[in-house]
């Protein structure tokens, strides 16, 4: 389905990153992989994603940090693989506490990677997109863009900028080919999430097994967490060209969680 397309997946060494650069490989994009972590699983990722799927798949060392290293991997899709088609902006750190503990070093990280870094990185992009009248942009916000939670003050206001600036990049870029959406999922059990029990635990006072009793899964009606899998599912959706006509989309995978 996406033969011939390019996909760059920021913070794609884990988790849901991971799970989508598989997925669009899978349907026969090459793919730049992005993220922190052991240069050596690293590599076993990027060589296993060639060598399953048979695409190309680089790795761009650029840290979400830098919009010099930001752009920098947007140009290495461009220029190794000729186009940067899809991009995913997915990278994302999470930390809880009470805002009035809250690290102020921890807010700015957390604001720089889950929301500048995506600014960054659509503004070296959508160049290339409407030049070729084509393009997805696909930004992992949260429930967290849609409603808040206690203790996540950054990662809320961050996945709430998400859902903004992907509403102005989609009204921005209409008329080019190119469609922006944010994909909203609930609680996906993945290394983010397995981090942050403990802290919640601290600011709840609750044993680990309450958080994800009565805090992760009380939040889902279905009462199960959503997959890496359903998840990256949705983004080849997205990047189709059946979905060409989703734009500025809030798209919620949350076992229900922002219905109630
Ligand atoms: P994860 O910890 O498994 O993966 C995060 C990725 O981001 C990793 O590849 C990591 O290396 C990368 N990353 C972190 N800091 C970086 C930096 N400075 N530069 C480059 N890469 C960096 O987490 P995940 O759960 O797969 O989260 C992926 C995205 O999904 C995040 O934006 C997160 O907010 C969002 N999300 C997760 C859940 C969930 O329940 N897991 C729910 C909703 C939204």
């Amino acid at each position: 389905m996406l033969k011939g397309k390019v996909a760059v997946v920021t913070g794609s060494t884990s988790g849901i990153g991971l799970a989508y650069a598989r997925a669009f490989a899978k349907e026969g994009a090459n793919v730049v992989i992005n993220g922190l972590g052991d240069a050596a699983a690293i590599e076993k990722e990027r060589s296993a994603i060639e060598s399953e799927f048979g695409v190309k798949a680089l790795y761009s060392p650029a840290n979400m940090l830098k919009p010099d290293e930001i752009a920098d991997m947007v140009k290495l899709a461009e220029t190794e693989l000729g186009a940067c088609d899809i991009l995913v902006n997915n990278a994302g750190i999470q930390h809880v506490a009470p805002i009035e503990e809250f690290p102020i070093d921890t807010w700015n990280t957390i604001i720089a990677i889950n929301l500048s870094a995506a600014f960054f990185a659509m503004r070296a992009a959508i160049p290339g997109m409407k030049a070729k009248k084509w393009g997805r942009i696909i930004n992992t916000a949260s429930a967290h863009a849609l409603v808040a939670s206690p203790f996540k003050s950054a990662y809320v206001s961050a996945k709430h900028g998400i859902a903004g600036l992907t509403k102005t990049a989609a009204l921005e870029t209409a008329t080019f080919g190119i469609t922006v959406n944010a994909i909203c999922p609930g609680y996906v059990w993945t290394p983010l999430v397995e981090k942050q029990i403990p802290d919640t635990a601290k600011a709840r006072g609750m044993t680990e097994e309450e958080v994800k009793k009565n805090v992760l899964l009380a939040a889902q009606p279905t009462k199960e967490f959503v997959t890496v899998e359903e998840v990256a599912a949705l983004a080849v959706f997205l990047a189709s060209d059946n979905a060409r006509s989703i734009t500025g989309s809030m798209q919620q995978i949350d076992g229900g969680w922002v219905a109630e």
